[in-house]
């Protein structure tokens, strides 16, 4: 049977000839770097369903970069908001009024496709 020491794995030594960048961060894979370009689709990733505002993104009909236009609507958190402000104030309109109460659909400009949801929430 094996001994209770394990051999460690060492890390492998990199040679002279390919000096590389020494791994700084702590997620080496996660963050890419990414090259600005001018006309590549590089913001397909831009999760827009977390984002409340205008979102730069890439339209898959469209197949350009464009910047979504938003609609809102009332969803679950408007009407949360409105249950919990006729609770305590007796008015429940508030939350219609206000758009950051609402849910945001991200529409591309051109097509006018849905690209993303935006679920406001209120908890
Ligand atoms: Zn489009």
């Amino acid at each position: 049977m094996y001994p209770n020491q394990q051999p460690q794995a060492y890390p492998p030594k990199q040679p002279n000839e390919m000096p590389q960048v020494q791994m700084i961060s702590p997620s080496p894979q996660m963050s890419q770097p990414v090259a600005v370009g001018m006309q590549q689709p590089l913001v397909t990733n831009t999760n827009l369903n977390i984002c409340p505002y205008s979102c730069y993104t890439y339209c898959g009909t469209c197949q350009e970069n464009i910047t979504t236009i938003i609609t809102n609507k009332n969803g679950n958190g408007t009407y949360q908001w409105c249950f919990l402000l006729f609770l305590f104030t007796g008015c429940c309109c508030i939350p219609f009024l206000i758009d950051n109460c609402k849910d945001k659909i991200h529409q591309c400009p051109k097509c006018n496709s849905q690209l993303g949801y935006f679920e406001y929430k209120l908890f």
